[in-house]
Protein backbone atom coordinates (compact mmCIF):
# COMPACT_ATOMS: atom_id res chain seq x y z
CA UNK A 1 0.00 0.00 0.00
CA UNK A 2 1.72 3.41 -0.98
CA UNK A 3 1.89 5.83 1.92
CA UNK A 4 2.57 9.64 0.51
CA UNK A 5 3.91 11.06 3.66
CA UNK A 6 2.99 15.19 3.92
CA UNK A 7 6.30 17.34 4.11
CA UNK A 8 5.42 20.44 4.79
CA UNK A 9 7.48 23.79 6.05
CA UNK A 10 7.57 24.73 9.43
CA UNK A 11 7.31 28.36 8.88
CA UNK A 12 5.19 29.06 5.74
CA UNK A 13 3.57 25.40 5.40
CA UNK A 14 5.09 25.17 1.54
CA UNK A 15 5.09 22.02 -0.04
CA UNK A 16 8.00 20.78 -1.58
CA UNK A 17 7.93 19.61 -5.14
CA UNK A 18 8.02 16.39 -6.43
CA UNK A 19 11.35 16.07 -6.81
CA UNK A 20 12.25 17.33 -3.35
CA UNK A 21 9.25 14.85 -2.01
CA UNK A 22 11.35 11.99 -3.65
CA UNK A 23 14.15 12.95 -2.07
CA UNK A 24 12.75 14.02 1.27
CA UNK A 25 10.87 10.81 1.53
CA UNK A 26 14.28 8.63 0.94
CA UNK A 27 15.93 10.68 4.03
CA UNK A 28 12.87 9.69 5.99
CA UNK A 29 14.21 6.04 6.18
CA UNK A 30 17.58 6.87 7.71
CA UNK A 31 18.51 6.99 11.48
CA UNK A 32 19.98 10.42 12.49
CA UNK A 33 19.73 12.31 15.40
CA UNK A 34 20.51 15.90 15.86
CA UNK A 35 21.43 16.59 12.07
CA UNK A 36 20.80 18.96 9.42
CA UNK A 37 19.87 17.28 5.62
CA UNK A 38 19.71 19.51 2.32
CA UNK A 39 17.11 18.08 0.38
CA UNK A 40 17.45 19.25 -3.32
CA UNK A 41 16.87 20.39 -5.82
CA UNK A 42 14.31 22.40 -3.56
CA UNK A 43 17.31 23.31 -0.93
CA UNK A 44 14.65 21.90 2.17
CA UNK A 45 16.29 21.65 5.22
CA UNK A 46 15.25 18.98 7.13
CA UNK A 47 15.94 18.94 11.29
CA UNK A 48 16.33 15.46 12.03
CA UNK A 49 16.11 15.94 15.78
CA UNK A 50 14.88 12.18 17.96
CA UNK A 51 14.95 12.00 21.50
CA UNK A 52 15.72 15.18 23.26
CA UNK A 53 16.33 16.92 20.22
CA UNK A 54 12.13 16.85 19.49
CA UNK A 55 10.68 16.20 16.29
CA UNK A 56 11.75 16.15 12.32
CA UNK A 57 11.60 19.45 11.32
CA UNK A 58 11.21 20.96 7.93
CA UNK A 59 11.91 24.27 5.90
CA UNK A 60 11.61 24.70 2.36
CA UNK A 61 14.30 26.32 0.25
CA UNK A 62 12.91 30.33 1.39
CA UNK A 63 13.08 29.53 5.41
CA UNK A 64 15.82 27.26 5.91
CA UNK A 65 17.88 29.99 8.24
CA UNK A 66 14.96 30.31 10.11
CA UNK A 67 14.26 26.78 11.14
CA UNK A 68 18.21 26.89 12.14
CA UNK A 69 17.13 29.70 14.64
CA UNK A 70 13.77 28.10 15.54
CA UNK A 71 15.86 24.32 16.53
CA UNK A 72 18.74 27.11 18.34
CA UNK A 73 15.88 28.26 20.46
CA UNK A 74 14.87 25.59 21.06
CA UNK A 75 17.93 23.02 21.52
CA UNK A 76 20.39 25.03 21.52
CA UNK A 77 21.91 24.40 24.97
CA UNK A 78 22.16 20.80 24.73
CA UNK A 79 25.36 20.65 22.17
CA UNK A 80 26.85 21.30 18.92
CA UNK A 81 24.75 19.70 16.87
CA UNK A 82 21.95 22.47 16.61
CA UNK A 83 24.55 24.71 15.76
CA UNK A 84 26.08 23.12 12.70
CA UNK A 85 26.80 24.79 9.44
CA UNK A 86 25.68 23.92 5.86
CA UNK A 87 26.08 22.49 3.38
CA UNK A 88 24.39 19.29 4.80
CA UNK A 89 24.53 16.94 1.68
CA UNK A 90 22.75 13.70 2.59
CA UNK A 91 25.22 11.13 1.87
CA UNK A 92 23.23 8.01 1.48
CA UNK A 93 21.51 5.98 4.47
CA UNK A 94 23.65 5.19 7.46
CA UNK A 95 24.06 2.07 8.76
CA UNK A 96 22.18 1.12 12.09
CA UNK A 97 25.28 -0.20 13.46
CA UNK A 98 26.74 3.44 13.61
CA UNK A 99 23.11 4.72 15.10
CA UNK A 100 23.26 2.11 17.76
CA UNK A 101 26.43 3.12 18.69
CA UNK A 102 25.43 6.56 19.00
CA UNK A 103 22.90 5.42 21.21
CA UNK A 104 25.19 4.05 23.12
CA UNK A 105 27.28 6.99 23.44
CA UNK A 106 24.33 9.27 24.42
CA UNK A 107 22.87 7.27 27.14
CA UNK A 108 26.60 6.75 28.81
CA UNK A 109 26.98 10.95 28.65
CA UNK A 110 23.23 11.43 30.53
ZN1 LIG B 1 8.77 28.13 3.99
Amino acid sequence: MPVTVVFKCEICGARPDLATQVALERQLLDLRHGEYVDAEPGRWLTWHGRGMYGPQRYACGDHRGELKALVREHYGTLGWHPWASGPHPWAGRRGTDRARALARTLRSTF
